[in-house]
């Protein structure tokens, strides 16, 4: 039986292996995957020792993603583009890093939440990683705007500069960016994980606009609770977990999952 794994920390509350396995029982493939918790500087071993016991592939979230990006021995545009690593393929006998999270947020987004991002314009709340793998993926769908804001202006203007060579994007502080008003407003700091509320204001949300958190639960409520007394649509990250699940199950397997069963599946649990 192939085996997978998610490497993290901490990893127990991770929803991968049920993904996974949905899929799993969905294609017919037999394979396992499971959840492991690397130390803190340990993270390089923990993949090693994994690939020793026969491991084909795996998973990396948080704090790992840039530790998986420097122990890949071959990196896919994507990868090199977002600056980090959440998929790993160990197949040929090297490391194959590979990004799927920006693919994952276009999907659900355009696929699942039928949002055409052409010609929209686009808030992007954060500067972090997250934020990184995100913006190339959305520029290619041709935005009219792609606006990043972040709490450290720095960090974002460093993005915009990065990307400017692949369409319409641009850094604003806080200031000037909560007087602007959006199509879709994408939140990717980690706020709500603190019980804080990002960067955004009730001007933000243009008519009709949708705003989607990438964090999905509870930490997610008090974005979409204020997007929606703000008169917006709201959507939290489950469908983009769901999808970079199935990005990389393509990765491994060559074969798309059907997304929305295990979307539905998670929600109703
Ligand atoms: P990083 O630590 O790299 O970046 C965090 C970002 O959040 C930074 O821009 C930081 O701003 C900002 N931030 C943190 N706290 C606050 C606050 N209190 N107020 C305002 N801004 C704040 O994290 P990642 O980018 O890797 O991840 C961000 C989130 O996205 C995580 O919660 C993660 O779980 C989620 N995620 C979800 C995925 C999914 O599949 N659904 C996939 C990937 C990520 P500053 O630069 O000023 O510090």
């Amino acid at each position: 039986m192939d085996r997978f794994a998610v490497f993290g920390n901490p990893v127990s509350h991770s929803l991968s292996p049920r993904i996974h396995a949905l899929f799993a029982a969905q294609t017919g493939r037999a394979l396992s995957y499971e959840a492991r918790l690397a130390p803190i500087g340990g993270f390089a071993d923990a993949v090693k020792a994994f690939i020793a016991e026969g491991g084909r592939g795996a998973n990396v979230t948080l704090p790992f993603k840039a530790e998986a990006r420097a122990l890949a021995t071959r990196l896919s545009a994507r990868a090199l583009l977002a600056d980090a690593v959440n998929c790993l393929d160990f197949r040929d006998g090297g490391i194959a890093g590979d990004n799927t999270d920006g693919a994952g947020l276009v999907r659900d987004l355009a696929s699942n939440l039928g949002r055409d991002i052409a010609g929209a314009r686009v808030l992007l709340l954060g500067a972090g990683g997250a934020a990184r793998g995100a913006i190339a993926p959305l520029l290619a769908l041709g935005p009219r705007e792609l606006v990043v804001a972040n709490r450290g202006y720095a960090r974002a203007a460093e993005l915009a500069a990065k990307f400017s060579s692949l369409g319409p994007i641009s850094a604003r502080d806080l200031g000037q960016a909560s007087r602007l008003a959006f199509d879709l407003v994408i939140n990717s700091t980690s706020a709500g994980l603190q019980g804080a509320l990002p960067p955004v204001t009730a001007a933000n949300f243009a008519p009709g606009a949708l705003a989607y958190d990438m964090v999905y639960g509870k930490a997610s409520e008090g974005f979409l609770a204020f997007a929606r007394s703000a008169g917006a649509k709201a959507c939290d990250g489950l469908g983009m977990l769901v999808e970079q699940a199935a990005e990389s199950f393509l990765v491994w397997h060559g074969v798309r999952p059907d997304t929305r069963a295990a979307i539905d599946t998670l929600r109703a649990a």
